[in-house]
């Protein structure tokens, strides 16, 4: 599902855009005029990444075959319109599974490498770039380019968590992972405040493959940051469930005219969520359609958060500082009057990302949902931005859609880097009100 198809059932931020396939855009090669062109791949950020108003799209969902897949060595190749859904079922059944996967996977591999997206187990295995072997590029100026860390290796980094900015990606050569089982064994602890949290994510991170926890926003005093943290590994081969489970659609089919996500219906809903969870430990086998992609089986899960839609705010601080940095974006939110439907706080590892761009960095991110409230919610947004800033940390581009030039600055400082690769045709909503501001002065 795309955010666009729900955009433009009323939604203020989406406008009708032109379209074309990849094919078509590479019949255009000689003819390409600067900046008219974005690629696009389901178009599940939520941000202004993946728009340019005053240009043309390309789809690159139509190019979504997988070219190669060894079982022996979990070696996959595909165009980049695969999602990572078709990449799974074709790799699952050889006990293959994605080293990174994000909590959707109706993503594309493109979208996924553009956006290096990053996954539970970014503390041991990092970001989705890192499991990236090569990839072929095609420039506006007709060249079809391999990249890889060896083969022009500059713009590979630049590629990876380039935002579609460096040229069209057509195909990509991943690693997979082998798994005993894509199910998973989860342990779930339940915490009383951010001090046992962060007493607690070190040792999951070193004894457990994948590490997350929901935090709930509205608790205050010594409850301040409760929630929930699960720690899974892959569980063992005897696993009862089949590799594919079948998954009942459900649809949440218009908005609903009143606003149900209000903090009186979460703060109830975060009560039930922390007390439903007994104190201590429990240990469970969850499918992994469940674990991984919980929301891929709602039909419009976003028009829950109103017409106005969904916002995002996700940024990554320094460990030193993460108590206080936590407290204060969780603390600021509230006092803006803004109650989040989701969110969640996660340790990210040291490994290096491969993007030179990349958002994910050592330290904690914090993920914060909440229905859009129009300018209350901004004003929210940029005063979350500033401590972040101030906490030596960065904001995702990944769900931006207003981030001011200073705030991309401290947050990328290379981005001058990737302006220099930038391939001229492309152009997004995000850069041209971000890096093109700020060169422009
Ligand atoms: C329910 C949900 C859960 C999510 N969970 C996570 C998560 O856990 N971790 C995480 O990191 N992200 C998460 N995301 C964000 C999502 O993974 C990213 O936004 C991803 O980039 C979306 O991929 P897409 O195929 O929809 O790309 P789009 O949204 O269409 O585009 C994203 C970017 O990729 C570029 N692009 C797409 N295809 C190509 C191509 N062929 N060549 C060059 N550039 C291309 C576009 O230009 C754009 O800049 C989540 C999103 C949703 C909706």
């Amino acid at each position: 599902m795309s955010m666009d198809e729900f955009e433009n059932e009323g939604q203020p931020r989406g406008s009708p855009r032109r379209i074309i396939s990849p094919d078509d855009y590479e019949d255009r090669i000689g003819s390409i005029e600067p900046m008219a062109f974005l690629p696009v791949g389901s178009g599940l950020s939520y941000g202004d990444g993946r728009r340019n108003d005053s240009g043309t799209l390309i789809e690159c969902g139509r190019h979504n075959r997988i070219l190669a897949f060894d079982p022996g060595t979990g070696i996959l190749t595909c165009e980049a319109g695969v999602t990572l859904g078709d990449i799974l079922a074709r790799a699952v059944p050889h006990r293959f599974f994605l080293p990174v996967t994000p909590a959707t996977a109706l993503v594309t591999v493109g979208g996924a490498v553009a956006n290096d997206v990053h996954g539970g187990n970014h503390h041991g295995r990092g970001s989705f770039g890192n499991h990236v072997r090569r990839l072929t590029l095609l420039r506006s100026a007709g060249e079809r380019m391999v990249c890889s860390p060896e083969e022009n290796a500059e713009l590979f980094a630049a590629t990876i968590g380039g935002m579609g900015l460096t040229g069209l990606i057509l195909d990509v050569e991943l690693r997979l992972m082998k798994v005993p089982s894509p199910h998973v064994q989860r342990h779930t602890i339940r915490f009383e405040n951010l001090d046992q949290y962060f007493t607690l994510v070190d040792r999951a991170g070193e004894e457990h493959e994948y590490v997350a926890a929901w935090v709930d926003q509205l608790a205050t005093g010594r409850r301040t940051g409760r929630g929930v943290l699960w720690a899974a590994d892959h569980a063992d081969g005897a696993c009862e469930f089949p590799d594919i489970p079948k998954r009942l659609k459900l649809s949440v089919p218009f908005s609903p005219p009143v606003n149900l996500l209000n903090s009186v219906t979460l703060r109830a809903w975060n009560e039930y969520r922390f007390r439903k969870q007994s104190p201590g430990e429990t240990v469970s086998t969850v499918k992994w359609t469940t674990y991984f992609h919980p929301l891929d089986g709602i039909n419009g899960w976003n028009r829950l958060y109103g017409r106005r839609g969904l916002c995002q705010h996700q940024s990554v601080y320094p460990a030193a500082n993460a108590p206080e940095t936590t407290a204060r974006l969780l603390e600021t939110a509230r006092r803006m009057g803004h109650a989040t439907v989701q969110t969640r706080l996660q340790r990210f590892g040291d490994v290096a990302a491969s993007g030179l761009l990349s958002f994910p960095r050592p330290g904690f991110s914090l993920t914060l949902d909440f229905a859009d409230h129009g300018e209350t919610t901004i004003k929210l947004l940029d005063a979350l931005d500033r401590i972040v800033v101030e906490a030596g940390g960065a904001i995702s581009p990944c769900g931006d859609f207003r981030m001011s030039p200073e705030a991309f600055d401290a947050s990328f400082p290379s981005w001058r880097r990737l302006e220099a690769l930038r391939d001229p045709a492309m152009a997004s909503n995000f850069w041209r009100r971000t890096a093109l501001a700020l060169r422009a002065g």
